[in-house]
């Protein structure tokens, strides 16, 4: 029987890929960087060629390192970095343009018009997004409008369209297979997630035709055979059997089947998903509503909502205040005082996320006194990620009206003791840190094993999931409305300062 699951995780700075055992275990791993080009500010694209080409590799190098044979491998999983787009030759397969990123606002003007035109509305109730540059629809109009040639090739039907999922899959069968699935889908702009399909009053709003568009698969099938690889070994036909955007992947790595369970990853900036199952919620305060997963005919949703700085406020301490040498380094400067005495760091530096979406908003301090030494600063800032997250979640209750008991907690920042404590007693929940802190690539794998067999069900997946550390709240009521007081206003404060 063969034991071993292939996690391919695209993100936005690296591919890696990652062979996981029936027990969840890593094997062997590989990751590589990639070129981030940033032509103007404000703008970031990727190579199309080179993310594959990385892909490719990582897979190699996984494999080498893990000493297996493809006809070990039972299926391969394939996460991504959401919402970036790829545009390219039906027949030569290459690429019109760079990979626009999610990050990138080239297409903010062509948003701004829209929003003028008073479509938002309509746009939410049919995306349960917001019209913004980050989501992929704009992204196209603006290579239609910038790059010539590109929408008279498209209406031929010689161009396709794909998030890098859909790119990665083509690739991976030699241009045999077009698809993407829903969690990629749902945040394009075009994808109805009442109707679970491609949206035509959207497609046309954006003026994209048809043909130029994937097939919408579910998360966790055999979509076909990764013939590429048959150049490394011909010793399997292995089937790819899941695709998943990154944060619902991670959702779905920690186990969180139940309505009302959450994940919070703290990378760059915090991602915090709710799974609501079979209930999308439609948010007035600026979470979005997503697609969790659908695996055979059901579909379950998620809320959405994101922190813009969350570990990049501890780099910025590093690199930009050059408080210490390395990221890790913050926690033993906050074990030295146990408290921020007072003081509060609002790192709004390129605005604030949800709830507020203040694209204006800029980073501030509060609370200094006489008495303030550099540890209550870098202290403050590893709380601020705490708060900020909080603010997150007590829209997330209000809005799904659900009581949240637990966290589930993954990305780099979480590795932080002081951190993850905070955490739990500012929101009076227990934190759950698992084992394996690779969820995102474990989401996909275990997608993926589900469709082959390799796992039964989503209990005989929940039996790999152990804890690390749990963190619980050890601080009263009282304590704990004051110190998110001290933050509220500090937040209104910076807003204020425009
Ligand atoms: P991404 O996937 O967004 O690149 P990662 O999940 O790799 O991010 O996490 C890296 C981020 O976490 C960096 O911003 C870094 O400053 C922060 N980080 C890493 N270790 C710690 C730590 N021990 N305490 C606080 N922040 C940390």
């Amino acid at each position: 029987m063969k034991k071993y699951v292939l996690a391919i995780d695209q993100g936005t700075t690296s591919s890696r890929a990652i062979i996981f055992d029936i027990n969840a275990n890593i094997v062997s791993s590989a990751q590589m960087e990639f070129s981030q080009i940033c032509p103007k500010s404000g703008w970031v694209e990727h190579n199309p060629i080179e993310i594959w080409e990385t892909v490719y590799e990582v897979l190699k190098e996984a494999l080498f390192k893990s000493g297996l044979r493809l006809r070990d491998i039972s299926a391969i999983g394939i996460t991504n970095q959401r919402e970036t787009t790829v545009l390219w030759d039906r027949r030569t397969g290459k690429p019109v343009y760079n990979a626009i990123c999610w990050q990138s606002r080239q297409s903010k003007d062509i948003c701004d018009d829209l929003i003028a035109k008073g479509y938002e509305d309509m746009i939410h109730q049919k995306t349960g997004l917001i019209i913004n540059p980050y989501f992929s629809a704009s992204k196209i109009k603006w290579i239609f409008d910038n790059v010539p040639g590109v929408y008279e090739r498209a209406l031929k039907g010689d161009i396709l369209f794909g998030t890098v999922d859909t790119f990665l899959v083509w690739k991976l069968t030699n241009g045999k297979q077009y698809i993407t699935d829903p969690t990629n889908a749902c945040r394009t702009l075009l994808y109805n997630i009442n109707t679970l399909e491609w949206d035509q009053e959207l497609l046309d709003l954006f003026g994209i035709p048809n043909c130029m568009l994937p097939k919408i698969v579910s998360n966790s099938e055999e979509y076909g055979i990764a013939t590429k690889l048959w150049e490394l070994d011909d010793s399997a036909d292995v089937p790819i059997a899941s695709i998943i955007g990154d944060q619902q992947a991670s959702l779905f790595g920690q186990c969180c089947f139940d309505v009302g369970s959450v994940k919070n990853t703290y990378g760059t900036g915090c991602f915090m998903l709710m799974n609501t199952k079979n209930r999308p919620v439609f948010s007035k305060k600026g979470l979005l509503t997503t697609i969790a997963w659908k695996i055979k005919d059901e579909v379950e949703y998620a809320l959405e909502g994101s922190v813009f700085v969350g570990g990049s406020a501890i780099q910025w301490l590093r690199d930009g205040m050059r408080m210490f040498q390395a990221s890790k380094d913050c926690e033993e400067y906050a074990k030295r005082v146990e408290t921020s005495d007072g003081v509060y760091v609002v790192p709004a530096f390129v605005g604030l996320g949800t709830p507020y979406w203040d694209d204006d908003a800029r980073g501030a301090v509060f609370g200094l006194t006489r008495a303030t030494k550099k540890e209550h600063f870098i202290t403050a800032t590893i709380e601020s990620i705490a708060y900020q997250s909080k603010d997150v979640m007590e829209v997330m209750k209000e809005e799904a009206g659900i009581r949240i008991k637990t966290l589930a907690v993954d990305g780099g920042a979480s590795a932080n003791n002081y951190l993850m404590q905070f955490q739990a007693n500012i929101l009076d929940v227990k934190v759950l840190r698992p084992k394996c802190l690779e969820t995102t690539a474990l989401g996909a794998a275990y997608l993926a094993g589900l469709a082959v067999k390799v796992w039964k069900n989503k209990e005989d997946i929940m039996k790999n999931h152990t804890m690390e550390k749990i963190f619980l709240n050890n601080i009263d009521e009282e304590e704990r409305n004051n110190l998110y007081k001290g933050w509220a206003k500090a937040v209104e404060a910076t807003r204020v300062f425009k």
